[in-house]
Formats: structure tokens, sequence, C-alpha cells
């Protein structure tokens, strides 16, 4: 505190000088007077004080009240918009996928108050019976169209989600028979915008607890038809979405604490009276604390009765009570103290000792009247009208920063001066300067300093003793107007981009909001280009055109420039002076044209922190943000950041979404999209539980195995699927589970597939069998693709098969055709010779096994052939071949090997049980002769054998010696068998 201020404060002590004639008495009861008069005045403006806050908050409760719930009803629009995509991305949407889409929406949790979204079907006279006979069939027994009654056009319920409960009793009922509903749809068929019905009770209304209702209704037009104009609209109408609303739900949860203590009323229509009213009871209110309100809502108006109820903002309402009570207390202090001066000054006697002790306590007094208005929140000046100061409290000095070297109350001018300099706009403080305040009123003033804060400023004239003077207060309300300032800011912001507004418009909103609530900022939005190396200008409105070129198109440089500098180090970049920051060199001339002097730059991310480009404040004077401004700086490129990334996220997803949907819809190959990750959950049960060969755990517990299929959501399929397992083009996606469709010969490929999934395999594939709804089982090849970003939820899933049914048999018959005789069907030489290969191979691992392999030749053939013909002697290898197949076992491999040659491998058979064999073979071909016509052929067998070794290199030495046996067979006359034991062959068995 300047020294001289005391001084000023006790000049009337110092001087007054008072008349002989007042007496002690007199003059006390004077003091008491004029203390009286002046708490009562102060009392009077405390009063005014409260009141005009209570009326502030009164006003800005019913605000927030009434925006509440205008976001509500804007977010139900926004249900309503979702499913007009809905409509917009399929040819037809089943009942199911209506139930899913609106089940994903959780409307209890995201939009309460919504009691029901469905849809509305336009349905015309002559399609009325097929449209209730369709419902009936999809298992609506008890369908109708109601009220009943002949009409041109019917708009019943179709869907209606969530169906149950007391929606039921909504469904088929149709909202052209009731004049309300019917206009709503009419507007919004025509409009092709939202709208909303007037008040109606839903039907959905039993009777008890009722409230008024409303819906909201958008149209659905067919896809691939054009509604530009009413005409093409009319034609092109599909139905309706709409959602139904309770108003007593749509205000649940509405008021905050503060909300409790208002009082609402809501009518249809532009009038307050009964027969529109929608919600709330009559209430009493003062006059002051009650306000009408018009709510516009998508084409439609609702006026709301507000009123403060009795109990709202009864804190500070004590406050003029204080007031009177310290200014009771104060003058009563005075008056004694008066009294008692004047009568020590009467008293010639009283000693200069009590003069002092009474100077002593009359300045304490002026001191605790000083510390009470320095205690005060408002910082309060008074000065004399004529630029002197009279008076100014501490917190004055503080809102202002008045420094304690400056001698203000010797020269006001240097005070009023330093406060000019710190306005962004100096006129509302100037102009409460040079006009005296009229008797009576009070002018109130907002002032933005630049260090960003916001003073209110009140101006009023007061009279102090004969003198008029004016007393300034001032409050620092920056908190309540900035937050207001950026709610609104907020607000426009995400509005625009629930509407889908361009990206610039999104921006500039931004830009504006901001420097509108801070006038001395110049603010702009730079993004970056695809290549992320230049800079593109998003926003700027209020730089100069000149600079806004400069800007774009210039290079991402973290050594030039505040924004180049913020993109490349990821931080916020100040720069407090341009003129003399190094960053600025190369710009600092443009900048300088601009009337630029001081760049903050904030980085603007994406939500994953990518950063996407940057907000910068510019202001024309070098300057640091204080703590409120950097708070604002990061809010603001936080928006930026959603709006930036929402809208190219848009864009992508349209375009992406455009092509991936056409692809997978016109793919020749089938494709599902299937959810595995409720398996993968299982799976990961399994894991922890320390299994470690999930495929083979899995095969050998096949119920296991097949609940875990089961449990795989098909979520999608393409064209090409639905036709691959003979469904229908209607899409039930619940008949296309594993369960239906993987028979038995699957489960291998199962149990494959699921332990490199859970193994985090992101292809897989493999061939299986799985069967068409028919029932008819297709091989098939199988692809198994985890889309990127959903490795480790497993939740989305294309698989693709492909039915290789037919390429499998063909290639079978190939097989089979290349190792098969066709004359006789048995294997052919190369076969044969591959089998004898294999046994040998397992003879060599096994020393212990056994083999014996038989080389036959027909006897005499020659002479069939020559004697009954080429035929004859086919029919008779036939039948040889048939009488060999006859006797086999299924591990014995018969082949023909030459003309009329043949040769049986006889595994696990040591040489005494083949002759055995040899010897059965040989008799019954020898007791069964063909017949030809009237002919009998006789035919006989020779028969040479060896036992085939693991000892030997090759496999085909044991051909040659059973050769050698049959050679012998042949010269020892025929119809016999001979064995090749070890070194030459000896006879064994003969038989003539
Ligand atoms: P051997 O008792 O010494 O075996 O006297 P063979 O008459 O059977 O004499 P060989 O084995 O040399 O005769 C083979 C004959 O088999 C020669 C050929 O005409 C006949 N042949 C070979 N392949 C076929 C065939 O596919 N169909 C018919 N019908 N005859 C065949
Ligand atoms: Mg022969």
């Amino acid at each position: 505190m300047p020294a001289n201020e005391n001084n000023a404060v006790s000049q009337p002590f110092k001087h007054t000088i008072v008349p002989g004639w007042l007496g002690p008495h007199l003059l006390a009861g004077l003091v008491l007077a004029i203390c009286l008069a002046a708490t009562l005045g102060a009392w009077r403006a405390a009063r005014h004080d409260v009141d005009q806050e209570a009326r502030a908050e009164f006003n800005f409760r019913a605000q927030e009240l009434l925006h509440r719930l205008s976001l509500r009803m804007q977010a139900y629009t926004q249900v309503l918009y979702g499913l007009q995509g809905l409509y917009a991305s399929s040819d037809f949407v089943d009942r199911q996928e209506f139930h899913v889409y609106v089940q994903s929406l959780q409307l209890g949790q995201h939009f309460p108050g919504i009691h029901g979204v469905g849809f509305l079907g336009l349905v015309t006279r002559a399609q009325r019976e097929a449209h209730v006979a369709l419902l009936r069939q999809q298992g609506f027994a008890e369908y109708a169209i109601r009220p009943p009654g002949d009409r041109a056009v019917y708009t019943p319920v179709v869907y209606l989600e969530p169906f149950s409960g007391s929606n039921l009793r909504a469904f088929g009922f149709d909202s052209y028979s009731e004049p309300v509903r019917h206009a709503a749809l009419d507007q919004a068929r025509d409009s092709g915008q939202p709208a909303m019905t007037g008040r109606v009770r839903l039907v959905q209304e039993s009777g008890t607890a009722e409230q008024a209702g409303f819906m909201i209704v958008l149209p659905i037009y067919r896809n691939q038809m054009t509604h530009d104009s009413v005409a093409q609209r009319r034609l092109a109408l599909d139905g309706f979405v709409y959602a139904a609303v309770r108003m007593g739900d749509l205000m649940g949860g509405l008021g905050d604490e503060h909300g409790a203590s208002l009082a609402l009323e809501i009518f249809d229509g532009e009038r307050i009276d009964e027969a529109g009213r929608m919600l709330g009871q009559p209430f009493q209110a003062a006059q002051e604390r009650s306000v009408v309100r018009a709510i516009d809502l998508t084409g439609h108006r609702w006026s709301a009765r507000i009123g403060a109820l009795p109990g709202f903002a009864r804190a500070g309402a004590d406050k003029p009570r204080y007031v009177a009570g310290a200014g009771l207390l104060l003058g009563l202090g005075l008056t004694v103290l008066t009294w008692v001066l004047a009568r020590s000054r009467a008293d010639a006697r009283a000693g200069q000792a009590r003069v002092l002790v009474l100077a002593d306590s009359a300045q304490r007094s002026q001191a605790m009247l000083r510390s009470i208005l320095d205690a005060t929140v408002d910082g309060i000046l008074v000065d004399d009208l004529h630029g002197r100061v009279i008076s100014a409290n501490q917190r004055f000095r503080e809102l202002w920063q008045v420094p304690e070297q400056l001698d203000w109350q010797a020269d006001g001018a240097a005070l009023f001066a330093h406060i000019e300099r710190q306005l962004v706009a100096a006129a509302p403080f100037r102009h409460g300067r040079e006009q005296a305040p009229r008797e009576g009123h009070e002018r109130r003033d907002v002032l933005h300093l630049n260090d960003g804060r916001v003073l209110e400023q009140y101006t009023r004239a007061v009279q102090l003793g004969s003198e008029r003077a004016r007393l300034w207060s001032f409050r620092d309300i920056s908190q309540r107007s900035h937050v207001e300032q950026r709610e609104r800011t907020r607000r426009q912001v995400l509005e625009l981009l629930a509407s889908g507004a361009p990206l610039p418009g999104v921006l500039e909103a931004m830009v504006l909001g901001v420097e509108a609530g801070n006038p001395a900022m110049l603010c702009s939005i730079l993004l970056l280009d695809p290549s992320g190396q230049r800079f593109r200008v998003g926003a700027a409105p209020s730089l100069p055109d000149f600079y806004n070129r400069a800007i774009d198109g210039g290079p991402v440089d973290p050594e030039r420039g505040s924004c180049g500098r913020a993109v490349r180090t990821g931080q916020r970049v100040i720069v407090a002076d341009i003129a003399t920051d190094p960053l600025w060199r190369d710009d600092r001339e443009v900048a300088g044209r601009a009337g630029l002097q001081s760049c903050w730059s904030e980085p603007v991310r994406a939500a994953g922190g990518k950063v996407l480009g940057t907000f910068a404040i510019y202001q024309r004077r070098p300057e640091r943000p204080g703590a409120a401004q950097i708070a604002l700086i990061e809010e603001a490129s936080h928006l930026a950041g959603i709006a930036i990334e929402q809208a190219q996220s848009a864009l992508a997803l349209r375009a992406g979404e455009a092509r991936f949907r056409s692809l997978y819809d016109h793919a020749p190959v089938a494709l599902w999209e299937q959810d595995w990750s409720q398996a993968r959950v299982e799976l990961d049960l399994l894991t922890a539980a320390g299994v470690r060969d999930l495929a083979a755990h899995l095969l050998a517990d096949p119920e296991q195995l097949c609940r875990i299929g089961a449990l795989v959501k098909i979520k999608d399929v393409n064209a090409a699927a639905l036709a691959q397992v003979g469904a229908a083009p209607g899409k039930d996606l619940a008949m296309l589970g594993l369960e239906h469709n993987f028979d038995r010969r699957a489960l291998p490929a199962l149990a494959r597939a699921m332990a490199a999934l859970a193994g985090g395999a992101r292809v897989f594939a493999c061939e299986s069998s799985f069967s068409r709804l028919d029932g008819v089982a297709r091989e098939n090849e199988l692809t198994l693709l985890v889309m990127p970003g959903h490795e480790a939820s497993l939740d989305f899933l294309i698989v693709s098969t492909l039915d290789i049914t037919e390429r499998k048999r063909m290639n079978d018959e190939l097989v089979l055709l290349a190792s098969t005789d066709s004359l006789t069907g048995l294997p052919n030489r190369r076969q044969f010779m591959t089998r004898l290969e294999d046994e040998h191979a397992r003879l060599r691992r096994d020393p212990a096994a056994r083999a014996t392999v038989l080389m036959l030749d027909l006897d005499h053939f020659k002479g069939i052939n020559d004697e009954h013909g080429h035929a004859v002697g086919d029919t008779v290898l036939r039948h040889v071949a048939a009488l060999m197949l006859d006797g086999r076992r299924k591990i014995d491999t018969l082949g023909r090997v030459g003309g009329e040659e043949f040769a049986i491998l006889l595994p696990g058979t040591d040489i005494a049980q083949a002759q055995v064999f040899a010897e059965r073979l040989r008799l019954r071909v020898a007791g069964a002769p063909v017949m030809a016509g009237a002919a009998r052929i006789a035919v006989t067998l020779s028969i040479g054998m060896a036992a085939l070794s693991g000892a030997e290199i090759t496999y085909d030495a044991v051909l040659v010696r059973a050769d050698k046996a049959l050679y012998c067979a042949k010269r020892g006359g025929r119809n016999r068998v001979e064995i090749h034991a070890g070194g030459a062959p000896g006879r064994a068995a003969a038989q003539t």
C-alpha cells in the first residue's frame, strides 16, 4: 500500500473543524444517522447483487436444461440416420439384421428415453392381404394391421425393437390411421428430412402411469431411386424408420443437482395451454424466476416454461443481512467513538495522552474498514469523475497488476493508461470513464485482457458527502466466460461433425469460435498433406490471404516456424517474439507484414497419437501463454484432432467400404465373414489348462470340438457362398453355422484350424468336406484369413471356400486309370511294382516280417486264342482275374504284369502258407472252365513263387526268382506250383 494513501483517508480527521454549537450528543446522533443511511444503501446494493446473481444463475441453468434436451433430441435423430444408413447399405434389411443393428446401439444405455425404434412398411390396399399373409408366415400368426378398416395406404409397424413388453402392442399399428402421425409421416416423406409428430398417445401405453409421447420419423427411399424432388420422393418411398419417445422418460436424468430446483412444463406448439401439455404440472414462481422459451426441433416447435422452485440459489442469499449487520455494528462503533471524541474535545481538561489514545482507536477502526474492503472478491476503485482516484482495494491492484511503484493517487491518468495497456479493446473501459454514471443506474461492460482474462466491469454513481464520485467494481469472470465460449464452440463443432459437414467448414467454425472468446487471438489450423512433408492451410479465416498463401504448401521443417517444429517434435512450441526467435528467420518478414508478433503452436493428433497438423495461435504483440491459454490451445487442438480424424476416416471408410463391399459381393469365390471370438475364449481356456497339442486334444473329444465349432458365428456371406451351400438368397445366417455344415469327415480339418488360429496363425488353409444344406457332402478347399487388427480377438475372419469335389473326383479317376489294367481291373504292372517296392521297404525295416510273391501264367493260352479267337481269350483273362480276386485277402496285391501273366504279393505270408494259397487258386482255376458258346474251355495255371527278402538290395530280384520257379512249373508239365527256395528252385507240389 503506498504511504500517501493512508494520509488521504485520514485527512477528514486531520482537518475537520467541528463547530462549537455541535455538542457531543448531536454530533454522535448525526454520525449515527449517516452510518445508518450508508448501511441502508449498502444493504440495498447487496440485495441487488444477490438478485442479479440468482437471476443470472437461473437463466444459465434454464438454458443448460434446454440445451441438454436439444442434445438428447439430436442424438435420437442420429439413431434414425444410422438406421437410414443401414437401409442404404443393404438391398433388403430383414428382421434379424434390424434386431442386431438396434441391439448393438444399446438404446437403454446410450439413448435413455427412446421407448422403441422401428420400421413402418408402406402397404397399399392391393398389397394388404399379401403383406399380412407374409408376416403370418414369418411366425406371427396373430399379426394384423390395426386399427382394421379399408384405407388406401397403410403404414404398419413391421419391425420394432426392443421387440418385447409394451412394444408388442404397437406391432402392426398403422400410423397413417391417426392424423397427427399421418401429418408427420407426410412431412418427412416430402422433405426427405426427419420430422416430429405432435403430442400423441403411444400405442404402447396401457392406461397406467401414462405419459405424453411423440415420434421422430425419417423416410426410407428405395435404393437406386433418385429422390431429389417431392414427386420423386413420393415415388421412391419404401417406408419409415421411427423412434417412439415417452416425454417423462425423455426428461429422466436431464436435470443435474441444480435442475432439481427447477420446475419445467412443456407444451406442444407455440402456445402455453392445457390441451398441448406434454410434461410437468402447473407451478408458481416469482416473475423474474420464470421464463418461457421456444424449443425448435426438427421442424417442430415446443414451448417450455421453466421456473425456479423455492430453495433455488440459496447460496449467497444471506449476504445483504451480513452487510446490514456489519454496517450497523460499524455505525454504532463510530457513533460511540465520535461521542467520546467530542466529549473529550469539550472537556478542556482532557490531556494530550487521551487524545493520542483516541486517534489510535480511530485509526484502528479505519483499518478495520479497509480490511473489510480488501477482503471482497471484487476489485473496487473509487474516482471523482475527473480522473482523480479516491480509493482502491487490494483486489483491484491484484486484478490489474498495479505495480507498487505506480503513484496512481497522484496521477490517475497513469493508472488508467496502465489499465488500457492491458486491454484487447479499450473502448468499453474508456466509455465507462468518459460517461458519468447516472444516479441509481449501473452500467455493465465486459473487458477482454491481453493475457486472456475476462473481467466484468460495473460502474455506478456514489455520493461521498457533498461530492459525487464513481464506484468501479471489477470481477474476474474468465473461467465462466471461457467455459461458456468453449462449450459453445465445442457444441457447434460436434454438431457440424455429426451432420457430416465438410472438414473445412468444421475447422473454420472452430477457429472462429476460439477467436470469438479471445479477441486478441488469430488462429490457424494447418494440416499435413498425404506425404506428411508439406503444410496445407486447413482454416485461418482471420489471417491475411498473402500470409496463408505463403504458408500453404510450405515444407514441414523442424527448423522453420513454430508449426514445423511442433509437427516434427510432437511438442507444443511457444514463440513469444517472432522478431527475435531463430525459428522464424525465414518467415519473419511475411509475419511482420501480417502484423503477427507471437505464435504458439500445438500439434494436432489423431487418437492413436499420429500428428495430423497443428493448431496455432498468433497475437499482434509479443506474448507468452498463461495456464488458461495453454488449456485453451490444448483443448482446441484436441477438438481439431477429432474433427480431422473423423473427416478422414469417414472418407476412407466410404471409399474402402464400397470397394470391399463390391469385391465381397461379386467375388466368384465363396466368402464367409466369421467371428471366432467366442471359440477363441474356449480355446484359450484349454491352452491355459495345459493342453499342448490342441488339434489332437480336440480330435480325441469330437463332442467338445463340435461344441466349440458351434460358437463360431457367421456374420455375413456373399452370393457365391449362398450358392455353394445351396441356400436361398434370403441369407438365413442362423442356418449357415459350422455345426450345420461340417460333417464328421471335416473334424480333423476343423481341429487343425482351431489349433492354428489359437496359436496365432493369420492364415490357415486346408482341404475338407462340408455338407450343403441339402445334406450332400462336398469337398472344399478352405482358406481362413484373420483380418489385420483382429488377430487378438479373432472376431473378424474372412473364410473363402472353393468347391473342389469335381476336381478331386477327376483326379482320383486319373490316378485309378493310370494304375489299373483296363481289361481285368487289376492293378497294372507299374502299380504292382510300386506295392512290391513298399513291401520290400517294410521288410527291410522289420527283418522278422515275411512276404511271398507268386508269378502266374496261363497254360497254352496261345492255343485258346488261336482256337476261339482273341475276344474269347480276353474273356478267359477276365475270368481268371475274377477267380484270383475272389480268394485273396484285403492286404494281398494282385497285378496283371504281362499279356497273360499275373503276379500276386502276399504280405505277412511265409512260403508254406503261400503254397497253400497258390495250390487252392490253381485248383479253383482248373475246376472252373470257361463256357464260350457251346464250347467248354479248360484253363489251367502254372505258378512259380519266391519269398521276398529284406536282405536283398533290390526289390525286383524276387520276380526273377519267382519267374525261374514258373519256368520250372512249365517245364515240369504245367498246371502246377513251383517254389524258388534259396538258390535253385525245388519242386514242392505237383498235380496233373
Ligand atoms: P505256355 O503254356 O508255354 O505259356 O504256352 P502259351 O500258349 O500260353 O505261350 P505264351 O505264354 O508264349 O503265349 C502268350 C500268348 O498270349 C501270346 C498272345 O497272343 C496272347 N496274349 C497276350 N496278351 C493277350 C491279350 O490281352 N488277349 C488275348 N486274347 N491274348 C493275349
Ligand atoms: Mg502262357
